[in-house]
């Protein structure tokens, strides 16, 4: 992703991800807008810092009364890379991916103590008590 990277000094740049590009679909999100990410790049002899801002909007189906929801998506990370002096570009997109999934749980929930559907009927009970509960 980061097609530049600078001889020295620093880099800053913003860069905004088609829905596709970090492949979000995995696990129970999917990202529902572009992710923006910027990020400042610097180079040292054998390494390139990147620390990076991610903001963007997820989606995903509550674990308990399935119904859709959209979540911000906000996380900083500073990486590390090994590089060799001839190297012009390095690809985190991967690394990337992984911070965003680290982040995220695996049962999302609409809201904390969201009450779920009825086993029997499926009637959402966050919307009231459902006709076989006495
Ligand atoms: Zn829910
Ligand atoms: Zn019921």
């Amino acid at each position: 992703m980061l097609r530049n990277i600078p001889g020295s000094g620093c880099l800053s740049l913003k860069q905004v991800f088609p829905i596709d590009a970090l492949d979000l679909t995995c696990g129970a999100f999917s990202s529902c807008e572009p992710l923006t990410v910027e990020a400042k790049v610097s180079r040292g002899i054998n390494s390139v810092s990147v620390d990076v801002v991610m903001t963007g909007v997820l989606q995903f189906d509550c674990s308990r009364c399935l119904a859709t929801h959209k979540r911000e998506f906000n996380k900083s990370h500073k990486f590390n890379f090994e590089v060799k002096p001839s190297d012009l570009f390095i690809d985190i997109d991967q690394d990337l991916r992984e911070e965003i999934m680290l982040d995220l749980p695996i049962k999302p929930l609409c809201k904390t103590g969201c009450k779920g559907l009825c086993a029997k009927c499926g009637e959402d009970l966050n919307l009231g008590k459902c006709k076989c509960k006495k």
